[in-house]
């Protein structure tokens, strides 16, 4: 997909929202949630959810809960609580005291449910879930009524409570909605309400033993929280009937009323829990926050920033039809996000070490350069200068072709912020690899400049060999080598690229940088932007990690 121009895009839900404002519809308030369920980690796909939900929200001076759907205790945990409520907040959103939980409602879910089965429109079905589904029917055909669903209502309500009561195991019983099995909506076709499950909960402990489904859940917690408009991934288009059937058969405190958009596809990466919980527990990344993965928590490690990421997210805009979007679309917008806000500074990744043969040996110089050219107020600081420099090796050429404008023998060439200088030698090792550099330096031209206005075409990043530090610093590729990893029906992982990450342990970086704090951004002249590692950063022994270049890479590799 080609890249979005900036500004406001699609957002139908923005319209529909200024639309019931105008009507007066649920009395004029806006009121939205983010309702993850705690089985995982945030992704960039929920990014868009929390940016719409949260940022609908502000826009229309509404309010926004976080909601955890916590309804199946066998793989929700504290951990993922934990760390969805870090990731919120650090993608600048704020749910004040509207913390809640799907949990905090079991009993009046079950209050609802009682109710159901008092009006005739749920029964407690003791069909196996093999039957259940043969029950069901299919897409051609129509389903068949369970023998069950004649049972009276004080059957349905003292074995509902015998199931509440732990009299049952596992699957022996359900209660089910009572709608209609010839219904084309497969969803509408006598739906679970309620399931047994002898599981403990991570905030309920052993006080339930059966567990009330999404479909049933989601809606009620709606209405109990005052929420206006419900808003979900196009999946679920076929479950608000069964949102509205609730809703309409209860006497609930609100009417919230869903809408669907649709899910957010990335290219070269997967966006489903499931696949991300593999890639963490195969090991073929190094945790939840890798920088290769596409949590918030990898992408937040990898240098990306909040502001990036919700622009990211208005960028896209909301629309009903799937898209794949290029992850160069969020790669552009980290690089304008951090092209105004990153601190300048020199390092050099792969250092060929440079002699300059009429500079004292004995002395040191400090010279200053600013921290970002185009925002004085941002200050500078000073860089050491001495007779010993490093410069990336690939700014050297022995044999230039044409068009070279960087260092070669004879050449003079500019080192940023400091002198120009010409090599004049070339030292080899024993296998006849360039050790070193031997250069001259012109005294007149402290700070770049040649007095004579003599043109020097190519500009070095350098580093004082005497004073710099050696970094870490880790070069992230895309995860996959596909752009849709999951498409042609074959293993996804067969798609990993084996060449995601490469761990370069020999680099060398100004000075000023032992002072750099874990999570700080900085542009690497020529090179792109970095991040102090947020887990493995020590003043000793610093480690970056490299959020983008700054180019496209592949975007150029593309055009080829
Ligand atoms: P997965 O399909 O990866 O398991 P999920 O939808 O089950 O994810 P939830 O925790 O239920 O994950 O999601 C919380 C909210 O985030 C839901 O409203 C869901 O619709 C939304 N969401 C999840 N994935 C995406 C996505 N890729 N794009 C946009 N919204 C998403
Ligand atoms: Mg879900």
């Amino acid at each position: 997909m080609t890249a979005i121009e900036v500004g406001k895009a699609p957002n139908f839900i923005r319209r529909i929202i200024e639309d019931d404002l105008r009507n007066g519809t649920h009395g004029g308030r806006v009121h939205t949630r983010f309702p993850p369920e705690p089985n995982g980690y945030l992704h960039l796909g929920h990014a868009k959810s929390i940016c719409l939900n949260f940022g609908l929200a502000a826009e229309f001076k509404g309010k926004c809960n976080l909601r955890f759907d916590d309804t199946n205790p066998e793989t929700e945990e504290v951990e993922y609580v934990e760390s969805i409520e870090e990731d919120v907040r650090w993608l600048g959103f704020d749910w004040e005291d509207r913390l809640y939980f799907a949990s905090d409602y079991f009993d009046q879910l079950y209050g609802y449910a009682v109710d159901l089965i008092r009006q005739g429109k749920a029964y407690v079905d003791s069909l196996s879930g093999d039957q259940i589904r043969e029950y069901r029917g299919t897409l051609t055909e129509p389903g068949r009524d369970s023998p069950y669903r004649k049972r009276s209502v004080e059957e349905n309500l003292a074995l509902f409570e015998r199931m509440r009561n732990g009299e049952f195991a596992d699957g022996e019983h359900v209660l089910r909605a009572k709608i209609d099995m010839q219904s084309p909506n497969i969803n509408m076709r006598d739906p679970v309400l309620y399931r047994i499950r002898h599981a403990t909960h991570h905030r309920t402990g052993d006080k339930w033993c059966i567990y009330p489904l999404y479909d049933f859940t989601h809606c009620l917690s709606d209405a109990i929280e005052h929420i206006t408009h419900s808003i979900c991934t196009l999946e679920f288009e076929d479950h608000r009937p069964l949102y509205d059937w609730c809703l309409d058969n209860l006497n609930t405190p609100s009417r919230p009323r869903q809408y669907e958009f649709a899910r957010l596809n990335l290219d070269y990466t997967v966006l489903s829990k499931r696949r991300l919980i593999e890639l963490v527990s195969a090991g073929h990344v190094k945790g939840w926050d890798d920088p290769r993965m596409p949590t918030l928590s990898g992408i937040r490690r990898r240098g990306h920033t909040p502001e990036a990421i919700r622009d990211f997210c208005e960028r896209i805009g909301v629309t009903k039809a799937d898209t794949r979007i290029d992850l160069g679309v969020l790669e552009n917008c980290v690089r304008e996000h951090l092209g105004q806000a990153a601190m300048r500074v020199m390092g050099v990744l792969d250092p060929l070490r440079v002699v300059i043969e009429n500079y004292d040996s004995g002395r040191t110089e400090d010279l200053s350069a600013p921290n970002h050219p185009q925002r004085p107020e941002l200050g500078g600081r000073t860089l050491p200068f001495c007779n010993e420099i490093y410069i990336e090796r690939e700014d050297f050429m022995e044999d230039p072709p044409k068009g070279f404008f960087r260092l070669a023998p004879g050449c003079e060439v500019r080192l940023r912020y400091a002198y120009l200088i010409t090599c004049r030698d070339v030292v080899r090792d024993a296998s006849g690899k360039v050790a070193e550099l031997r250069c001259t330096f012109d005294p007149a031209t402290r700070g770049g400049d040649a007095p004579d206005g003599r043109k020097v075409k190519g500009t070095l990043h350098w580093v004082s060999a005497r004073h710099a530090l050696t970094a870490e610093v880790r070069l992230y590729d895309r995860l996959f080598s596909v752009p849709d990893p999951d498409a042609g029906g074959g293993d996804w992982r067969a798609n990993l690229n084996p060449h995601s990450v490469t761990v370069l342990d020999r680099c060398r970086v100004e000075p000023s940088l032992s002072h750099a704090r874990p999570e700080a951004r900085f542009q690497f002249e020529r090179l792109g932007y970095f991040c102090a590692d947020r887990r493995d950063w020590s003043p000793d022994r610093p480690v970056f990690n490299r959020t983008v270049t700054l180019r496209d890479t592949w975007a150029k590799k593309a055009n080829r």
